[in-house]
Parts: C-alpha cells; sequence; structure tokens
C-alpha cells in the first residue's frame, strides 16, 4: 500500500485506508514514540495491513525513516561504569561517588530451583519429561530475559543521559572458564555453573539497546587494579572474595564497586578521546596486541578520586 495513495494518516492520530468497498477514516493506536515520528514529519514509506485472526485486530505495518543526528560528548555529561557479575548481577558508577548495586540473589535462588527441577526431570528420562524439560527451559529463558529488561530498564532510569561502559566480554568465557580446575571446591563449581549461565550478554545487549550511548571497554583486570595506586595482582581479591584489598597500599573497597570504578575510568578515557579526536570508539580494537598492550597501559595509570570528572 503506498502513502498518500492507499493510506494516509489524519489529524487526531486517525488514519484512512482504502478498502474493497470504500474509503475508511478510523483511529488507531502505537507505540508512543513512533507516533511521536509520524507526528515530527520522520519519512513515511510503504505500509502493509496485517489482519491477525486470533486477537480479531488489523495491524498497519509501516516503514518509517528518520535520521538521527550523531551523538557529541557534550551530549553525555556523565559517564557510568556498569560491572555485571554474580553476586550483583550489576554495579554501576559513575566517576564521583554515586554507585548503585542490583543485587542477584533473588534471581540466583530462581535459577538454582530451575536447576533442581531440571535434574530430577532427566532422572525421570521418560517422554513426558522430555517434553516438560523443553518447557521448563522455554521458562527459564523467558525469566532470564525478563529479569535483565528489568535490570537494564532500572539501571539507566538510575543514570539516566549517561554514556555507559561495559566491559568487553568476548574473550571472557576463555579467560575465566578455561581449564578444568580438578582441585576446585564443590562452591566454586557451583558458581561457575551460574556465571556460565546467567546471560549476562544479553543484560548487556538490553542496556545497549535501551541506553542513550554505551559502548564496550577491555575486561582485562578490572577486578585486579587498584584505583588508589595503580598496582595490579591476582591476589588483590584474597580468596576472590567480597572485598578487594590492595596488597600493595592496603586501599580497600566492595570488589564489585571496583570493577565498575575500573570501568567507568575506561569509559571516561574513551570519551575524552572522543571529545579530542571527533571520534568515538564503541568497541576496544583488539585486531592488533600492540596497540591493546599500549591501551592497558593507559588505563594502569587511572586513578580514582571524586574530583575524576569529564572535561567539559
Ligand atoms: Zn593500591
Amino acid at each position: 500500500m503506498f502513502y498518500k495513495k492507499d493510506y494516509s494518516f489524519k489529524k487526531g492520530q486517525q488514519v484512512s485506508v482504502d478498502t474493497l468497498d470504500k474509503r475508511i477514516v478510523i483511529p488507531h493506536e502505537g507505540y508512543a514514540k513512533h507516533l511521536e515520528y509520524i507526528q515530527n514529519g520522520a519519512e513515511i514509506g510503504s505500509g502493509t495491513l496485517w489482519y491477525d485472526k486470533r486477537k480479531k485486530q488489523y495491524s498497519l505495518l509501516v516503514a518509517l525513516t528518520i535520521t538521527v543526528p550523531d551523538p557529541q560528548p557534550t551530549d553525555h555529561k556523565r559517564v557510568i561504569g556498569v560491572d555485571v557479575g554474580q553476586r550483583y548481577h550489576a554495579v554501576a558508577t559513575d566517576t564521583r561517588s554515586n554507585a548503585a548495586f542490583f543485587s542477584g540473589k533473588a534471581a540466583r535462588q530462581k535459577k538454582d530451583h530451575f536447576a533442581r527441577l531440571r535434574k530430577k526431570l532427566q532422572r525421570q528420562g521418560i517422554r513426558s519429561a522430555t517434553r516438560r524439560l523443553i518447557a521448563l527451559s522455554g521458562r527459564e529463558r523467558r525469566f532470564i530475559a525478563a529479569h535483565n529488561h528489568k535490570l537494564a530498564n532500572d539501571i539507566l532510569a538510575r543514570f539516566p543521559q549517561a554514556l555507559i561502559g561495559l566491559e568487553d566480554l568476548r574473550k571472557i568465557c576463555e579467560r575465566t572458564e578455561g581449564r578444568r580446575n580438578k582441585d576446585a571446591s564443590k562452591k566454586s563449581r557451583k558458581n561457575k555453573r551460574r556465571r556460565s549461565q546467567w546471560s549476562f550478554a544479553e543484560l548487556q545487549a538490553f542496556i545497549d539497546d535501551k541506553a542513550p550511548l554505551a559502548i564496550k571497554v577491555d575486561a582485562n583486570y578490572t577486578s585486579q587494579a587498584c584505583t588508589s595506586c595503580g598496582h595490579t595482582s591476582k591476589a588483590n581479591r584474597p580468596n576472590a572474595g567480597l572485598m578487594f584489598r590492595c596488597e600493595s597500599c592496603g586501599y580497600e573497597v566492595h570488589s564489585d564497586l571496583l570493577g565498575g570504578r575500573n570501568i567507568a575510568l575506561r569509559t571516561l578515557v574513551v570519551r575524552q578521546d572522543w571529545a579530542a579526536t571527533g571520534c568515538l570508539s564503541t568497541t576496544p580494537d583488539v585486531s592488533c596486541s600492540e596497540v591493546k598492550a599500549a591501551r592497558l597501559s593507559r588505563y594502569a595509570e587511572l586513578r580514582w578520586s571524586t574530583d575524576t570528572n569529564p572535561s567539559l
């Protein structure tokens, strides 16, 4: 259907459509954002009328062309680092001292519940159990997706209009899940299962989708680098525990907050480069190891102080 020929939009959220019989003008609904585009003069393309038999409802699918202005560094005066993890599914912090912790506890319990059910059904191993297993995995997937959606919305509501920095997790599986450790305790194996099964990539994708602007930074050493003196070591996280304790300067901070702060600092560097060069790097370039090493050594110079602020 061609716009202005077979159909057109009228005032008062009405649409005029050609039918076999005659031309009709009827009110329509739509997503607020899409209606806004139409009102603000988006280029309207051809439309398709589609009937949903089950709902007995007609939908008019319309192609819209909109021009989005390029983002500018000055649009994003606040920089946020978001660390994803098990204990807290997300810790978001700005470059001052505002931070928000989003607990993963309730979701983890629900996930363990799913795991127990799955085990039980797998032991039964009959055909009806297989069907129920498939249904269960669907339910679990939807639960995780819904949780991730809400989490992403909550983070963005807490820090609106910010430039969001996320860890580039492309290599993280090889890095942390690599060799199977025979000595791993039962607890750490349990953690490993949870870590590999919670979809952090999905959470990041939702944040990326919904945020005004989100970028990825290198994930290397974000949980090991001291933001007070720069000392970087695995031993800064005794027993991979709740607290980060720098073995060199003694600085102590919640380990997930430290991760978020390191990400925020790196995001700040990316923003500064963006302001200086006009080019925004949305994902770290990992094609050249020398370039990456240079970037990491620059990150190693970063220190946290509450005066840290994007130069505006
Ligand atoms: Zn230190």
